[in-house]
């Protein structure tokens, strides 16, 4: 089994039934849906498909929705607009007939943004500096040439803006979410622990309880990172905006930085966009895609993520594919068995399964988990050999699609004895034919199961241990 996770954009490309079941069985865990694009209605049928062929396959996938925040973006241009190294430009409150000044999606941004600050457009391939500042309008001189389209991105890389992460468009999203059963939503434009304490608040009055991914987008979010980890279940290094907000030659660093500390926090992450940006075109990757996938394994990304390549590219199939044997090669020499400090005594008893297993070799571990946690903690100290995580919750089954390393199996009845427990395990899995006789497991679950965070007990099962347990009576 694959350990890092691959996880796709849904679009045009990749909706139809065909493709969604040609796109499981070549691996692909976690299906995204752009709320930037797209109606409920289409990504209602895309929902319904992918949980279609699911069931068929017997394979559950995850579903995550990235809702998309308050993106800044200028108005409609008609045409092109071609701009000079050393010109000004205006950044308005109001519409205006003049080219050269253009209004903002947020006008209160205007507010905010002082002299002497940078202003990028279009994924940061023009960027400015404001010279002037009026009650009304922003002016900026051009630090370079080049040309501008309607509604293209702008960022405030140095500003603090005070705009709420959810919109209301976002809310309407996320009600669509908890309706239609998504596991995964993704915040995009996370600033700080408001935003996703207002996020969790409007999920709260639909009992929604997805996982929650914030998008590190912004520098304002890498500032605040430790307490957006803090409220976050995972975390995406959202290339597009980051590369837009500190300039693409500063990206590896930030994401090996966030990555490194969301691996200490144990909050999965995804590695996010031009993964494979020349597939869109053509069926082979050039070596730097391929390079570039590797060291997002190597830095110890959970998954790894595509967007235009699969929603709108000519080759999704085969993009797959290049992330799957990439990430299959890595894995032959990865750091596994990496070293964390525990954060409480659930992490601490994962840790000692985790070196149990490094020092034993054979064992498979098996997780019984509520919430996935507990399997999600194995999986922080990249253990070499597979984690099976057997949940009575489809949720947390799916959910675990996102993290490292982590098969949830199959699904098991709510049981609270123990020892029953492995007895129904047992007998499941040699049944299926997972395992056989000459098998063997380190298992972890809570002494008293089902309960969460209660993580507290480890047991070696071998073919005696097996047998013992088949020969108890319930
Ligand atoms: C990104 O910015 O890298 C990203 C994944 O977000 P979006 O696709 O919403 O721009």
């Amino acid at each position: 089994m694959r350990k890092t996770k691959i996880v796709i954009t849904v679009g045009p490309a990749t909706s139809s039934f065909e493709m969604i079941k040609k796109l499981i069985l070549k691996g692909v865990n976690v299906f995204r849906l752009n709320f930037s694009h797209g109606d409920h209605d289409t990504h209602l049928e895309s929902i319904k498909t992918i949980r279609q062929v699911s069931k068929e396959l017997k394979k559950e996938v995850a579903i995550l929705q990235d809702i998309s925040g308050p993106k800044v973006r200028i108005g409609d241009i008609d045409g092109v607009l071609q701009l000079t190294k050393g010109d000004t430009i205006k950044l308005t409150k109001e519409d205006s007939d003049n080219r050269l000044s253009l209004k903002l999606s947020y006008p209160r941004i205007i507010d905010m943004v002082n002299i002497g600050e940078e202003v990028f457009f279009a994924d940061g391939t023009i960027q400015t500096v404001v010279i002037h500042k009026d009650k009304d309008y922003l002016e900026l001189k051009l630090l370079n040439s080049g040309e501008l389209t309607s509604r293209k991105g702008v960022n405030f890389p140095k500003t603090k803006l005070k705009i709420s992460a959810i919109t209301n468009k976002d809310r309407k999203d996320i009600a669509f979410g908890a309706k239609n059963g998504i596991d995964i939503v993704a915040l995009s434009f996370v600033q700080n622990r408001e935003d996703i304490l207002n996020a969790k608040a409007i999920m709260k009055a639909y009992k929604f309880t997805p996982f929650i991914v914030s998008k590190i987008e912004t520098g304002e979010a890498i500032n605040n990172l430790d307490d957006i980890l803090d409220l976050s279940d995972g975390v995406m290094v959202a290339r597009g905006d980051l590369g837009a907000e500190f300039g693409v030659t500063k990206l590896p660093r930030i994401q090996k930085r966030i990555i490194s500390i969301a691996n200490g926090r144990n909050k999965p992450t995804i590695t996010a966009t031009q993964m494979l940006t020349s597939m869109k075109d053509n069926p082979f990757p050039t070596r730097a895609e391929v390079s570039d996938i590797a060291n997002a394994v190597y830095d110890g990304t959970d998954a790894v993520m595509l967007s235009d390549e699969t929603t709108v590219g000519k080759f999704p199939i085969e993009a797959v594919k290049v992330l799957h044997d990439t990430i299959k090669d890595v894995e032959k020499d990865y750091p596994y068995f990496k070293s964390f400090n525990t954060l409480n005594k659930a992490d601490a008893v994962s840790k000692s399964a985790v070196e149990l297993a490094k020092n034993l070799d054979k064992e498979a571990l098996v997780s019984f988990t509520l919430s996935g946690m507990s399997a999600q903690t194995l999986s922080k100290y990249r253990p070499k050999q597979s984690i099976y995580a057997i949940s009575h919750s489809l949720e947390t089954h799916r959910k675990l699609s996102l993290v490292w390393g982590v098969n949830p199996l199959f699904m098991m009845d709510k049981v609270i004895n123990p020892t029953r427990l492995i007895y129904d395990f047992v007998q499941k899995i040699l049944e299926e034919e997972y395992a056989t006789m000459e098998s063997r497991f380190i298992i972890t679950m809570g002494a008293v199961t089902g309960e969460l965070g209660s993580t507290n007990f480890i047991r070696l099962l071998n073919r005696e241990g097996m047998e013992a347990i088949l020969a108890s009576e319930f």
